[in-house]
């Protein structure tokens, strides 16, 4: 994958989502998700270890003000963790002073302490907007070629039934899809999660921080890319809508292009052992 293509892809993209974003079926939707509070890099990382296809949380109150719904019963929050600040007044130190009565200043002090968020999926009430993210089955056989890629990469990958709008998931080392989708959406949504798998499960990822938005802005743009070469139309751009706050798609750029030129390098080279397999069997 040249990198030409790459950023002539990207651009396109970034055409595409400006385009969902204007549109007013969009606006519905991201009313509703950006009353969503965005989390630090710490408590994003609290909540995918405790519950690796959460979506979008929020406290046990916020569910019943902003969204009109509820937490349905014996579902157990998700532990993270939020700041207090207080004011205490404090003794200034004088050495110099023999008196009793020594002045005292104000300090803010700040402690964290543990609050309980739940996933959308955990709770009932008001519909949530959709967005139409659904695929036409149109490949296949895509879907074998990643899982074999996965394979050579030593990352696992099961399928099970999921929920509350969460296609898959993935947590260092292992991938979890939706069953219950199509293989061309399984293939878009595997590579969405490898990409992941590349870019942040890895130390450099740890020490860049980055925020919830870029995450998901560089894995789906790598799954963008990947579906696009396999002339599938992905409904990437709605859902890098979603996301479109504070990210530049052009800032990923290397880290996007490395990525997906690594899936796509192993998969065209085993579309062309296949098809010198198949010569070799019919001569
Ligand atoms: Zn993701």
């Amino acid at each position: 994958m040249s990198k030409k293509k790459t950023a002539q892809l990207l651009e396109s993209l970034n055409e595409r989502i400006d385009k969902v974003q204007s549109s007013s079926e969009f606006k519905k939707v991201l009313r509703f998700f950006s009353k969503f509070h965005n989390y630090s890099y710490q408590n994003s990382m609290l909540i995918l270890m405790q519950k690796p296809e959460a979506s979008f949380v929020a406290g046990y109150r916020q569910w019943q003000k902003k969204f009109n719904r509820h937490v349905k019963k014996g579902e157990k929050g998700i532990a993270i963790l939020a700041p207090f600040t207080y004011k205490k007044e404090i003794k200034k130190s004088n050495l110099n002073s023999d008196t009793d009565d020594q002045e005292t200043e104000e300090v803010k002090r700040t402690y964290f302490n543990t609050v309980y968020v739940f996933d959308i999926s955990q709770t009932e009430g008001e519909p949530v907007p959709q967005l139409d993210m659904e695929l036409e089955n149109t490949n296949q056989e895509l879907i074998n070629l990643l899982l074999d890629y996965a394979t050579s990469q030593e990352i696992e990958v099961g399928f099970k039934s999921l929920s509350g709008g969460t296609d898959g998931y993935s947590r260092g080392g292992e991938i979890v899809i939706d069953e219950n989708a199509n293989e061309t959406e399984q293939a878009s949504i595997l590579v969405h999660e490898l990409a992941h798998e590349h870019l942040h499960f890895n130390s450099e990822s740890n020490s860049l921080s980055l925020s919830k938005e870029i995450i998901e802005m560089e894995a789906e743009a790598v799954a963008f890319v990947v579906m696009d070469y396999f002339n599938i139309e992905s409904k990437s751009d709605k859902y890098l809508a979603l996301y479109k706050e504070s990210y530049d798609l052009m800032e990923s750029f290397k880290r996007i292009n490395d990525v997906s030129s690594r899936i796509l390098n192993y998969l065209l080279a085993a579309e062309e052992n296949e098809e010198s397999k198949e010569e070799i069997n019919n001569k």
